[in-house]
């Protein structure tokens, strides 16, 4: 029996079968791994999908390793059951089912970021405080990001992994009407329309957590109203190429050398 992390080939990838994802989606999904790594968004661990552009009920994800080393070739294709169709007996990340089972529920998402930064996790932690959008670059965080409770789910021994379907589907219960959550001391999740998108939220998700702490150690903070959220959220959708085609470049020619 194969160990839950190097699961058999199911399904015919979309490659043997003429509907490849395009070249272009598959550099964007390398470049965003390499982006978030630089960014500080994930170290070793963390990862980013992107939804096949060819076929809705796939996803495509790296191979189990660290985001800023990914190339093309460490590139794999899900099905929305968290199985890989082309792994070819390479390992997967055991928390992948976190992508499926969102990718499942939301069929608006085209990328999911996971990851455990820094300033997040101690707000996943303390009773009766969440983030909250706190700066117009972080509007679409709004009023409160809900925490997943993995201990809702699965009891009160588990190693806080979403390692299976069952928890990827409490995770994505979570996303009715959110883009982001909390997972309680463990990290968060981030989706959005494209992958720049998501990148951009991951990015300033950890900054805006930065700041509320930091403001909130100073005194009593002023936090971004529901309509001023709205605002910035509909802002930036027009102002993401920026600063996504800067960290591309970026990331580009730190490992030209
Ligand atoms: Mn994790």
């Amino acid at each position: 029996m194969c160990p839950p992390d190097r699961i058999a080939v199911h399904a015919e990838d979309t490659a043997v079968a003429g509907h490849a994802p395009s070249p272009e989606l598959v550099a964007d999904l390398v470049a965003a791994n390499h982006i978030l790594f630089d960014q500080g968004v994930v170290d070793a661990f963390g990862h980013i999908s992107v939804r096949h552009d060819k076929r809705p009920d796939r996803f495509l994800l790296a191979r189990n390793m660290a985001p800023g080393n990914v190339t093309a070739a460490d590139i794999v294709e899900f099905d929305l059951d968290g199985n890989p169709v082309n792994a070819g007996g390479r390992k997967v990340y055991l928390e992948r089912f976190i992508h499926s089972e969102i990718f499942r529920v939301r069929p608006d998402v085209m990328s999911v970021v996971h990851s455990h930064s820094h300033n997040i996790v101690p707000l996943s932690v303390v009773k009766g405080v969440k983030l909250r959008a706190i700066f117009h670059m972080a509007g679409f965080i709004g009023q409160a990001a809900p925490v997943f409770e993995i201990r809702e789910a699965a009891g009160n021994g588990t190693d806080l992994l979403i390692s299976d379907n069952a928890l990827g589907a409490a995770l994505a219960a979570k996303f009715v009407d959110v883009d982001i959550a909390l997972m309680r001391g463990h990290g968060s999740t981030v989706v959005a329309n494209s992958v720049p998108l998501a990148v951009y939220r991951a990015v300033y998700a950890e900054l805006n957590a930065r700041y509320q702490l930091q403001a909130s150690s100073l005194g009593e903070v002023e936090y971004l109203t529901p309509e001023e959220g709205l605002a910035c959220t509909n802002r930036v959708e027009g102002q993401v190429q920026r600063p996504w085609d800067l960290w591309k470049a970026e990331s580009a020619k730190r490992r030209a050398s």
